[in-house]
């Protein structure tokens, strides 16, 4: 239970001459999000002693972190040689030169550790015969710089979020956080010198509102799947606090790299896990050929997502694909020892069973590229610092503002996440959040006054989409927005899809002008809610377009058919855009790629021709 709230709220505004009062909360730091970002910085936070609020619209259990199947990445080396030199090279390799090397260098050193962390804490790791973690192979994870094949991928059978989750709910309860659950962010509140004060929230079961006031809010929000049509992630991933930022007049980075997953089941969406194909699955066409031969003669089935994406793809144009209208491929695991899939695989059997209706022991299940993850977000350092570009410093940082997990672009992943990458990601720079936070901050140090209109811009919001009554239902704005992204900014891209797609989505953009909604009530109000989430997704599906029109080059998941080569001279750069959401115009800018490491231990990997 939340404590209660200071009874001697603010009055809030009235807005078009109805009152919003708040309840006030005070805290050194607000969490917003309980995936395995949110909940390894609030972790930290309060053992730091920090005072320590976690917000979530769901319960914490139910973030999207729970649906992780296939595993977490490090070099651990329990299933053969390893070592975090290798991971550094394939994490830069897969990010096809657009990570910036210090932070990944950041990340795969502090994974062993991290990973050890959540085994002592009580994650249930599946153990080899040694009783040691186990490990399988995940796609683009090699040894000796692309030599060998990696086993480096730890994993609680298939359902490895599901136990990080929970073991990390576990551990935030125990270091005595104060969890807000079911209360919807609605907007950060910022001062006038730019820096983050805090953040609004409505509690979705009672219709109250709630002005949190911290001295550091970090946004652990999830990625925005959601702007498409089909995608493995939760109905929730709307990327709320992408757009909290966006409207806070700051920039996301890199959204034009959008990942799909190779092997989502057709029609439902649902993730098979790259798992399946580590445990030895494999793909067919309607010639019952294994085609990934040919596209990646070494890695083959394993070779990055991008790649098996995009192989799938031209399969299907080609019209090799499987099915009655030959747009779909077929995943293989029926060649597999039944005893090993019920033990390695136990969750896909059932996905397959229930949402493809096959049973994977004896035939192959349909599947297609679907969208995945996002790489863009919140541009951070790797302390989770959120940074901006102002008058020419390309990495400011934005005060009492962090961004952690898929929300954010550290950026490690650059133009592609490697399988495995992202479980690891949310524990190690979770960690390095609320150390930052310990290091800088003293606990209950006093907070100024909040400046007048703090919440302006949320009570406004809130109150324009309540009341409004125009004739579009929001249900069909999004699925617009879902189908002009589905088939204008997917996995083959051309100057001339993607400008018809602009022009699509801009459409869809001042459409939503004319949005109505019927409730006109703020208790458990699902219109309303997601109303607010379509708003926040219309914007990042625009910046996303217009990033990807933009970049005139193929780099990881942005692949254009009419600028088929990578163009490390003029495109080795993260974009920026902003969005003026109240004259519906994207602005874009760029910042430098950090092209160094972050100690001298390992040299700065120099960009190499992409050879699969
Ligand atoms: C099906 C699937 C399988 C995957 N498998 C793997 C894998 O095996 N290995 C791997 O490395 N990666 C995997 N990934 C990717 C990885 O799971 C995600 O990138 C990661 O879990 C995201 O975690 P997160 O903490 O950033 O956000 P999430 O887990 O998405 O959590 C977001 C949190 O933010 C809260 N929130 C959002 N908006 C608001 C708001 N407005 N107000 C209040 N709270 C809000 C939500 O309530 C939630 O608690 C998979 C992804 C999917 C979809």
């Amino acid at each position: 239970m939340p404590p209660a709230a200071k009874p001697n709220g603010g009055a809030g505004p009235a807005v078009n001459g109805r009152a919003y009062p708040f309840e006030d909360h005070t805290f050194d730091v607000v969490v917003v999000g309980a995936g395995g970002a949110g909940l390894r910085a609030v972790v930290g936070c309060s053992e730091a002693g920090l005072k320590t609020a976690c917000i979530t619209k769901v319960f914490p259990t139910r973030s999207h972190t729970v649906a992780a199947q296939g595993g977490i990445s490090a070099a651990l080396g329990n299933m053969g040689e390893d070592d975090w030199r290798f991971h550094m090279y394939d994490t830069v390799k897969g990010s096809d030169w657009l990570g910036d090397q210090d932070a990944i260098e950041y990340l795969v050193r502090n994974a062993p550790a991290a990973v050890y962390e959540l085994e002592h804490w009580g994650v249930p790791f599946s153990r080899t015969e040694e009783g040691k973690i186990y490990q399988r192979p995940f796609g683009g994870m090699t040894t000796h710089y692309g030599k060998g094949t990696a086993q480096r991928t730890c994993a609680a059978a298939d359902r490895t979020g599901h136990a990080i989750l929970h073991t990390l709910y576990g551990a935030a309860l125990k270091a005595k956080a104060q969890f807000f659950i079911e209360y919807f962010a609605i907007d950060l509140m910022m001062d006038e010198e730019g820096a983050c004060v805090g953040v609004i929230a409505l509690k979705m079961d009672d219709g109250t509102l709630h002005r949190f006031r911290s001295h550091k809010t970090i946004l652990a929000t999830g990625g925005y799947g959601r702007a498409y049509f089909s995608a493995t992630s939760a109905h929730t991933c709307t990327g709320d606090g992408n757009a909290m930022v966006l409207r806070a007049g700051l920039p996301l980075q890199d959204m034009e790299f959008v990942q799909f997953h190779p092997t989502g089941i057709y029609g439902a969406g649902c993730l098979i896990t790259e798992g399946a194909r580590g445990e030895g699955g494999y793909l067919t066409n309607s010639e019952g050929e294994r085609f990934m031969e040919r596209y990646a003669p070494s890695a083959k089935d394993l070779a990055s997502r991008d790649v098996v994406s995009r192989s799938m793809t031209v399969e299907i144009r080609e019209g090799r694909g499987v099915g009655k209208n030959k747009d779909h491929i077929y995943l293989h695991l029926d060649h597999l020892d039944p005893k090993i899939l019920h033990e390695r695989l136990p969750g896909i059997s059932e996905s397959a069973h229930i949402f493809a209706g096959v049973d994977l022991t004896k035939e192959p299940i349909p599947v297609l590229p679907t969208v995945h993850y996002n790489m863009g977000g919140i541009p951070t350092n790797f302390h989770g610092e959120v940074l901006t570009k102002i008058d020419g410093d390309p990495d400011a940082v934005v005060r009492g503002l962090m961004a952690l997990g898929e929300a954010a672009c550290v950026s490690v992943h650059g133009a592609n996440r490697l399988g495995s990458n992202s479980l690891i990601d949310l524990v190690v720079f979770g960690r390095a959040a609320a150390d930052r936070c310990a290091a800088t901050m003293e606990p209950n140090a006093s907070h100024r006054e909040l400046p007048k209109g703090a919440a302006d811009l949320a009570i406004g919001r809130l109150d324009h989409f309540r009341n409004a009554a125009g004739a579009t239902p929001t249900a069909e704005l999004r699925l617009s927005m879902q189908k002009v992204m589905q088939s204008n900014c997917a996995v083959f891209r051309t100057g001339e899809v993607l400008d018809e797609g602009k022009g699509l989505i801009h459409e869809v953009w001042s459409g939503s002008d004319d949005v109505g909604i019927s409730d006109r009530s703020l208790v458990w109000n699902s219109d309303l809610i997601e109303t607010m989430e379509f708003d926040n997704l219309i914007s990042q599906a625009v910046v996303t377009m217009e990033s990807a029109v933009n970049r005139q080059e193929s780099r990881g998941a942005h692949a254009r058919e009419d600028f088929p080569d990578r163009n490390d001279r003029e495109w080795m750069k993260h974009t920026l855009s902003w969005a003026d959401t109240d004259n519906r115009r994207v602005s874009i800018d760029y910042r430098p790629v950090h092209a160094y490491t972050l100690t001298n231990d390992i040299q700065y990997i120099e960009p190499k021709a992409r050879v699969y």
